[in-house]
């Protein structure tokens, strides 16, 4: 029988790629919520509702029901790419100009409010994988497996930071590291639905695990 997959945990600790192998091992659908938050973001950016300068919150909140968000899946690369309006953003989304933004995004309660609406309709059939941030405390507090990732932080920055160098940004490693740390504490510290290792999920430490011994020991989690 299929069952609820949700992934938290901390920013760059793998969620994804493991998120990804194990949906395709499963036959399962994978959502990506960072993606969602990112595309907001973006949107906002394209606006200048946010910038190094200017915050309005009043005008993103307002303009939301103007904001469509979806998946449609690539055969090419395997996995869904998230769409704003219509328009494919899965590589704008990635930049570090969004990552710098997303997280005051996503601290916005209507912001999330949309989103987990969203998200729990994507999940509504079991046989997903989903990760975040607040999956498996606000987005499906009932999800049969739950898992919490966490790595240290400079490997997390380094990880991201390969990631950027392979899609051509040129970018700080220092930069990337302030980052992930930035975004680690408002991630954390914010009101509504901050980051937190849900009661009933295993968390894994991948500081010094190899994609394949993660996979493996997930899928033996999957598997019990
Ligand atoms: O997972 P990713 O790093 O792409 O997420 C980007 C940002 O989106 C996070 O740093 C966080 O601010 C926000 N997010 C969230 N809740 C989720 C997923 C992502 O607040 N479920």
């Amino acid at each position: 029988t299929k069952i609820t997959i949700a992934i938290d945990g901390f920013s760059s600790t793998g969620k994804s790629t493991v998120a990804k192998q194990l949906a395709k091992h499963l036959g399962y659908v994978y959502v990506d919520t960072g993606a969602m938050y990112r595309a907001v973001t973006f949107y906002a950016m394209q606006k200048k509702l946010i910038s190094t300068k200017a915050f309005d919150v009043a005008s993103l909140i307002k303009q939301l029901p103007n904001i469509r968000v979806h998946f449609v899946f690539n055969e090419d690369v395997g996995f869904a790419e998230v769409y704003l309006n219509d328009l494919n953003v899965e590589t704008e989304i990635r930049s570090l100009d969004v990552s710098s933004f997303v997280s005051k995004v996503a601290a916005i309660s209507e912001v999330r409010q949309k989103l987990v609406e969203q998200q729990q309709k994507l999940g509504a059939e079991k046989g997903v994988v989903m990760d975040g941030r607040d999956i498996g405390t606000v987005v499906f507090p009932d999800a049969e497996l739950k898992l919490f990732m966490t790595a240290s932080a400079e490997t997390r920055a380094k990880r991201r930071y390969d990631e950027l160098l392979e899609r051509g940004d040129r970018v700080a490693y220092e930069a990337v590291l302030k980052n992930v740390q930035e975004r680690d504490y408002i991630d954390s510290n914010r009101e509504d639905s901050p980051l937190m290792k849900a009661d009933d999920a295993i968390e894994i430490d991948n500081s010094n695990m190899s994609l394949k011994e993660q996979f493996d020991k997930i899928l033996h989690l999957v598997n019990i």
